[in-house]
């Protein structure tokens, strides 16, 4: 078991719905330390690539990508959820709905902060049905840039979002896979991800 599955056995709360709370170490109060090793990790495992941005989405994205961002030395772009009132043509744009809220969100990043020249890691905190990362993919597909990898804190096995990112032929990295959790006995279950 590694330093995350441990803290989401230790502080998680497995709410109904589907929905791991992680709030009093990642996004709500976040352990600053923990963070730093996240992004240790995440250079680690992307150590043999070259990039030249961290993409996130906020907010709850954006510490975990400034830690990686730290550790690569690059710096970090996190596309903002927009009033489709303030979008223009300086703006690439896409839709994301949100699996908390339920609602859907536009989100934009100026054309100003990334370009076919940028070779990126896209970082978010959940991996749930991948409508956060389609969004950004779809942003990084517009902007000509490629995406070099994929770093996710937490995924849930259970839901598609990160077989149909595999099968589109991503390179995917997830700390801490959640194959099953149950709210009525609070139990979490990792996917083994040893070999
Ligand atoms: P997706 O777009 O993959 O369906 O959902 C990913 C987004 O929804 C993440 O950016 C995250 O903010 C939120 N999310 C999805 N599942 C969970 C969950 O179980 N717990 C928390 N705290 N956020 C989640």
């Amino acid at each position: 078991m590694n330093f995350l599955e441990e803290r989401i056995l230790k502080d998680g709360l497995v709410k109904e719905g589907n929905v791991l709370k992680v709030d009093t170490f990642l996004n709500h109060q976040m352990d600053v330390e923990l963070l730093d090793e996240i992004g240790k990790e995440f250079h680690r495992r992307f150590a043999d690539v070259n990039i030249t941005k961290v993409l996130t989405i906020e907010a709850s994205g954006i510490a975990i990508a400034y830690a990686v961002a730290r550790c690569f030395g690059v710096p970090m772009v996190f596309a903002k959820k927009a009033k489709s009132i303030n979008i223009d043509g300086d703006m690439y744009t896409a839709e994301v709905e949100s699996f908390t809220h339920k609602n859907k969100n536009q989100v934009i990043v100026s054309k100003k902060v990334l370009s076919s020249d940028d070779r990126l890691l896209i970082v978010d905190d959940f991996l749930a049905n991948g409508c956060a990362l389609q969004g950004l993919i779809s942003i990084a597909e517009a902007a000509g840039a490629s995406v070099e990898g994929i770093c996710i804190v937490i995924e849930k096995g259970f839901q598609y979002g990160g077989r149909s990112i595999r099968n589109l032929g991503y390179r995917l990295e997830s700390l801490a896979i959640v194959e099953s959790m149950d709210h009525e006995t609070q139990t979490v279950v990792f996917r083994d991800q040893s070999e």
